[in-house]
């Protein structure tokens, strides 16, 4: 077995029965199987994640995890506050963690990667299932399966009033295969 695959068992063994569970475990197993495009404590302050392991998976034990490489980049803090109160707008409404995956998808937004490959996730599936449970009336909005970074900062500079896009319309743009396709 995967060194991932069972830390993602160990945790999901400690889980409240909700449903981050599953990508939270995913984030989680990442992280200690040492990939760390996370910042530490997956972008929360360190007592905020204590809280989120409490909550989410209370047989937990905090000392495995450790400090990651990277530190929350504070030049972005601006985008950062505007990408979480989207995306708070946005959510459920049916459980605490939600505002926890608000932050924790916003720091990921700032990584290089596709975002369930920055959030530390399994797959785009996964990405999708955490999208619907947590931000259902943003994820109804993309109704094309547009790249979920891409899609979140359309959403965000058209709630601005800003229009980045160089085409009127998707299907003749330059850049679709940019904002669509596979995220493999
Ligand atoms: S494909 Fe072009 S027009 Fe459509 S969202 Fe992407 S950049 Fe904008």
């Amino acid at each position: 077995m995967q060194p991932r695959t069972a830390y993602k068992k160990q945790i999901m063994s400690c889980a409240r029965g909700h449903v981050n569970d599953g990508p939270l475990s995913s984030m989680l197993a990442t992280w200690m199987d040492g990939d760390d495009k996370m910042p530490n404590w997956l972008g929360l302050d360190r007592l905020t994640f204590r809280r989120l392991v409490r909550f989410q998976f209370p047989q937990l034990q905090m000392r495995k995890f450790r400090p990651a490489r990277t530190a929350v980049s504070n030049e972005r803090a601006v985008e950062w506050r505007d990408l979480k109160k989207y995306l708070l707008k946005n959510r459920a409404r049916n459980c605490a963690s939600e505002i926890w995956i608000a932050e924790i998808v916003s720091s990921a937004c700032m990584g290089q990667n596709h975002l369930w490959q920055d959030l530390g996730l399994q797959n785009r599936t996964e990405l999708t299932a955490l999208m619907e449970n947590n931000f259902p009336k943003m994820a109804k909005r993309n109704v094309h399966n547009m790249k979920w970074k891409k899609f979140i900062y359309r959403e965000l500079c058209q709630t601005e009033g800003i229009y980045v896009c160089r085409s009127p319309s998707c299907d003749v743009c330059v850049d679709y295969d940019e904002c669509f396709g596979p995220e493999e």
